[in-house]
C-alpha cells in the first residue's frame, strides 16, 4: 500500500487546489452548496480513486468532473468519480478515442523504463472514461449554486483546451495552458494559438486580481500569465519565422525564451493555428 500523496490548498473561499509530488500535477476542487465540482482526476485509476477518497474528506456531496484536456495525467483518474458527469472540452473526447490507448501504452512503457513498475501498471491496467457532456465554445455549469464557467479559447497547449473559471471566487484553473516551475510542454501544441488562449484566459480575470491555477506547479497570479503570454507569443513569432524559412531553427533556439529542447519541440509543431 503506496502512502496518500498531495496536499489541499484553500486558494478562495471553498476553492481548493490538491498539489501533488508526481509530475508537480495540480487538481482543483469547488465546493457550493449541495454540490461539488473536480476539475481534472490524474494519470491512472488509483490516482483517481486516492483523489476521490480525498474529495470525500472534504464533501460528501455529489461530484460533477470537468476534465482541461485530454493529457493522461489529467484525464485518466476518472473512472473511480463514475457514476457523474464528465464535462470536456468536444475534441478531448475525440482525442481519447483516438489516442487514448496508444498514449496509455507510452506512458506505461515512459514510467516502467524508469523504473516506476507500480505506476506503470496503474497506467496500463486504466480504463480510459470518455466525457458525455462535451463543450464546442463554452458552457456555465451551477455547482451546488455556484456558477462556473467553461472555455475554450482554441487551440494552445493542446486542441482542446478547456478553462476553468469561477468568478465568485476570482480563481481560473488552466489547465497547462499555464505551466508554473516548468517550461510549457509543446509536445501537442499549437504554438501560433498559445497566446490568443492565454488572452481569453486573461479576459476572465480583473485588471488586478484573481489566481490562475497552473496544470503544473503553484497558483500564480495574473502578472506570472502576463509574463507566459509573452514568452509563448515569442515562440509563436519564431516558429512564423522558422517555417518562413526567414530564419534557421538554430537562430530561434537562440532567441527562444524557453530551453532548446523545448523549442525544438515547438518548431516541430503545426503552424496553421488548428
Ligand atoms: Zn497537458
Amino acid at each position: 500500500m503506496r502512502s496518500v500523496e498531495g496536499r489541499w490548498i484553500e486558494v478562495a473561499d471553498r476553492v481548493l487546489v490538491r498539489r501533488h509530488t508526481e509530475l508537480d500535477l495540480s487538481v482543483g476542487l469547488v465546493v457550493g452548496d449541495g454540490g461539488c465540482l473536480v476539475v481534472d482526476t490524474r494519470g491512472d485509476e488509483r490516482q483517481g480513486a486516492e483523489l476521490a477518497a480525498e474529495v470525500r474528506r472534504i464533501t460528501r456531496d455529489p461530484w460533477t468532473v470537468v476534465i482541461t484536456h485530454s493529457h493522461f495525467d489529467h484525464s485518466f483518474g476518472t473512472r473511480p468519480f463514475l457514476d457523474c458527469p464528465v464535462w470536456a472540452h468536444e475534441g478531448c473526447r475525440t482525442d481519447l478515442v483516438e489516442n487514448g490507448a496508444a498514449a496509455r501504452d507510452v506512458w506505461a512503457r515512459w514510467y516502467r523504463e524508469r523504473g516506476e513498475d507500480g505506476i506503470a501498471d496503474d497506467i496500463a491496467g486504466t480504463e480510459i472514461v470518455l466525457p458525455d457532456r462535451l463543450v464546442t465554445g463554452g458552457a456555465e455549469l451551477s455547482v451546488g449554486g455556484r456558477a462556473v464557467v467553461l472555455a475554450h479559447f482554441g487551440p494552445g497547449h493542446s486542441g482542446n483546451d478547456l478553462v476553468v473559471h469561477v468568478p465568485d471566487a476570482e480563481v481560473v484553473f488552466a489547465g497547462d495552458l499555464v505551466e508554473n516551475g516548468a517550461p510549457p510542454d509543446y509536445e501537442d501544441a499549437f504554438p501560433l494559438g498559445w497566446p490568443a488562449a492565454l488572452d481569453g484566459l486573461l479576459g476572465l480575470l480583473g485588471p488586478a486580481g484573481g489566481t490562475v491555477v497552473p496544470g503544473h506547479g503553484d497558483p500564480v497570479d495574473r502578472g506570472f500569465v502576463v509574463a507566459q503570454r509573452a514568452e509563448t507569443a515569442a515562440v509563436a513569432e519564431l516558429c512564423r519565422e522558422v517555417a518562413a524559412g526567414r530564419m534557421t531553427p538554430e537562430e530561434a533556439v537562440r532567441l527562444s525564451p524557453y530551453p532548446e529542447e523545448t523549442t525544438r519541440v515547438a518548431l516541430g509543431r503545426p503552424v496553421a493555428v488548428g
